[in-house]
């Protein structure tokens, strides 16, 4: 049996950052299913799919194949084949993700994919949806939330290092919208599980992240 660590929580909480060190220490593989939703939403994107249209959705989706694989213990996604880390985290392909990801045909492609992942391999898995419905036999659940000034001001930060230009109120803006969206959505809702562990990383460093983890494991 693998064993498995779940972490969910809102956009900008630290998930990755914090899912690719447990799995670095554990030796474990780190899937990033929010990457998988940013490759389908790519996918729509190019296909001229709008927020208007979603109904064109479940249709188009189907000519999607997704798929990751890992070099220098990096997580690859590939769409159609193709490399797609470099075009995923644009604002344009976060508000789609975050719109198609509602649609249940999107999801049930993708959790197969996450399931049989996790079956087959030790993982750390992000997402929103990972301990109450992808792995709801996670070993480890964690819930992985900050307040969202403290989100929106990382993710400038981070946008700023790399040198992008952006605006820390609409920032925020953005992820409040997008957090609405995920908690509020039908399908699958970003939610605390009663038996997940809650860590709010507000004002503790990655470090102390990392270590609260990994004493859940032990
Ligand atoms: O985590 P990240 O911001 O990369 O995820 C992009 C979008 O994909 C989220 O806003 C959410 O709508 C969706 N998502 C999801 N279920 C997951 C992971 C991500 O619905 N397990």
């Amino acid at each position: 049996m693998s064993y498995n660590i779940a972490i969910d929580g809102p956009a900008g909480a630290g998930k990755s950052t914090i899912a690719k060190k447990v799995a670095a220490k554990k030796g474990y593989i780190y899937v990033d299913t929010g990457a998988m939703y940013r490759a389908m939403a790519l996918y729509l994107v190019r296909q001229g799919v709008t927020r208007e249209d979603t109904d064109r959705i479940s249709e188009v989706c189907q000519g999607a194949d997704i798929s990751i694989k890992y070099e220098n213990g990096e997580q690859v996604v590939l769409l159609n084949g193709e490399n797609v880390n470099g075009l995923i985290r644009t604002p344009q392909v976060s508000d789609m993700a975050s719109v198609s990801s509602q649609n249940g045909d999107v999801r049930v492609k993708l959790v197969k994919l996450q399931q049989e992942l996790a079956a087959k391999e030790d993982v750390v898995m992000d997402g929103r949806d990972i301990a109450s419905k992808v792995l709801p036999d996670a070993d480890v659940k964690v819930y992985l939330t900050a307040s969202s000034t403290c989100r929106a001001k990382r993710r400038y930060d981070e946008m700023v290092a790399k040198g992008e230009e952006c605006d820390l109120d609409e920032i925020e803006r953005d992820i409040i919208e997008r957090d609405h969206r995920d908690m509020t959505r039908e399908n699958s809702p970003l939610v605390q599980v009663p038996e997940a562990t809650l860590i709010d990383s507000s004002n503790m460093t990655i470090e102390e992240v990392t270590e609260a983890i990994l004493a859940l494991c032990r």
